[in-house]
């Protein structure tokens, strides 16, 4: 089926591409387009272009000018015969001339269709295949030169590696019990052993630049929390630069989790306001509270936020004992230091090793936040070439592979049977190649390319 889409974005602008991709591409743009500076569209090479009128069939009336671009198949975007209309960018002209593609003879693309048909051809992998969109949403430097990597095919090679070292124990395994007379070397216990550490290490190195890419790409998921009026609107209003929470003196005033982010030396924190952690007494508060412990596992980072001028209460060390156990990157706020009064015991946070003391209301709580960010999150050190995931999808598979490695190391160890070893080495590879996609199954290619726009 040969399909067509507005691949650029349908607004006014100097110009449109219309694209076309499929084995009746170029019947099909012959029917619409008279070229000027070619005789006949059929016989374009791939990779040039022709200047022409396009116009409509039926009535012979020119809809516009412009130029088309031709492609032979494979070497396409999408693999396939893949024609490109470039008309002039208003929003009337640019669909009539989709219109036009419609009524000779092409379909209506789906989202992500270009992008799925060049996977399904063999031109992408499905890890390239999201850092295309990846691109198209880059907001930063860094996002960009991120999904460019990926795009490059460098995630998808450090995958296949490990893939490559699982998959070849495997065989390796299945050859040495299904044919035990032949002279096949034995499968030892060290070797598959130090094969596993091998292919375990290079998925944990992936999984931690992969959290360091974040905090450069996206920013760092970050909860305050504290009891109510210990001044938690005062900060991310602050950190925001602008108001953005309800400030109040009453207490549990804030009531729903706010998201925004906050731009603090070279990094970006995705800051929540949450209700108070404490013993909800009403409905909307217990909501509220709630969402504030949902959001401290969600989140990488806590400012956890104390008033200095008050007494430590048994809500405060009821979340201090919370954090303990949360095994989070927390940074202690003691709050209005402005008012001289001290009735706070050190004591009572020992073991945590991030703690300033600030006015939420002035400016100088920044430097101090951003002294203790760096100390917890080196992105100095974070190799920007690295590549990063492109989304949950990609993490998840990674993540479990990594899991069914680390059973399968620890079934070796405790002495189970073979047999067990290879099913949990099966079931990572399994995941490595979801992960890329060459066994990724119908509903997980439809899913990821639903989530493309049309035209691309
Ligand atoms: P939340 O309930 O934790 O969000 O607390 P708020 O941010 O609403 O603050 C509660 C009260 O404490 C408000 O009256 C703030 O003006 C006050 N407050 C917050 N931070 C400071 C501070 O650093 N110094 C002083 N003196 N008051 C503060």
């Amino acid at each position: 089926m040969t399909v067509c889409a507005i691949s650029t974005p349908v607004a006014e602008g100097g110009i449109s591409v219309i694209r076309i991709s499929g084995e009746a591409s170029l019947s099909i743009a012959e029917k619409i387009f008279k070229p000027l500076t070619c005789d006949n569209v059929q016989k374009m090479q791939g990779y040039t272009c022709a200047y022409g009128r396009i116009t409509d069939p039926k009535t012979g009336h020119t809809v516009d000018d412009g130029v088309l671009t031709v492609f032979r198949a494979p070497h396409s975007y999408t693999g396939e015969d893949v024609c490109e209309i470039s008309c002039h960018g208003g929003v009337y002209v640019t669909k009539k001339v989709l219109r036009l593609c419609l009524e000779n003879g092409a379909s209506l693309a789906d989202k992500g269709e270009f992008t799925k048909r060049a996977f399904l051809n063999g031109k992408l992998s499905l890890t390239q295949a999201e850092a295309v969109m990846d691109t198209i949403s880059a907001h930063g430097e860094f996002a960009l030169a991120s999904a460019n990597l990926t795009r490059s095919g460098l995630l998808f090679r450090r995958i296949a590696a490990v893939r490559d070292t699982l998959v070849g124990e495997l065989a390796s395994l299945a050859a040495w019990v299904d044919y035990p007379d032949d002279d096949i070397p034995a499968v030892t216990d060290e070797s598959l052993n130090s094969s596993l550490a091998a292919a375990s290490s290079d998925l944990e190195r992936l999984l931690s630049d992969h959290d360091s890419g974040m905090v450069l790409k996206r920013g760092i998921d970050t909860a305050i929390v504290g009891r109510p009026n210990v001044g938690k609107s005062t900060l991310m209003n602050m950190l925001l630069g602008y108001e953005r929470s309800i400030v109040t003196d009453i207490a549990g005033t804030t009531r729903d989790v706010i998201e925004e982010s906050a731009v603090i030396g070279d990094y970006t924190l995705l800051l929540s306001d949450t209700a108070g952690i404490r013993t909800a007494s009403d409905k909307v508060e217990a909501i509220g509270v709630e969402l504030a412990k949902k959001r401290i596992e969600r989140a990488v980072l806590i400012l956890a936020v104390f008033d200095q001028s008050e007494r430590l209460s048994a809500e405060d060390e009821e979340l201090l004992q919370m954090l303990k156990s949360s095994g989070k990157r927390v940074i202690i706020i003691l709050n209005k230091a402005d008012l001289d009064e001290n009735l706070l015991s050190e004591k009572a946070f020992d073991g945590f090793e991030h703690l300033i003391s600030v006015s939420a209301k002035s400016e100088d709580c920044r430097d101090k936040l951003v002294q203790e960010l760096r100390s917890l999150f080196s992105v100095g050190t974070f190799d920007p070439d690295s590549t990063i995931f492109a989304n949950e999808r990609q993490i998840n598979c990674a993540r479990k592979a990594y899991e069914h490695i680390l059973a399968a190391r620890q079934a070796l160890s405790s002495g189970e049977t073979l047999d067990a070893v290879t099913v949990l080495i099966g079931a990572a590879a399994d995941e490595l190649l979801d992960l890329t996609g060459e066994k990724a199954t119908e509903a997980v290619v439809d899913e990821v390319f639903s989530r493309f726009c049309v035209g691309k």
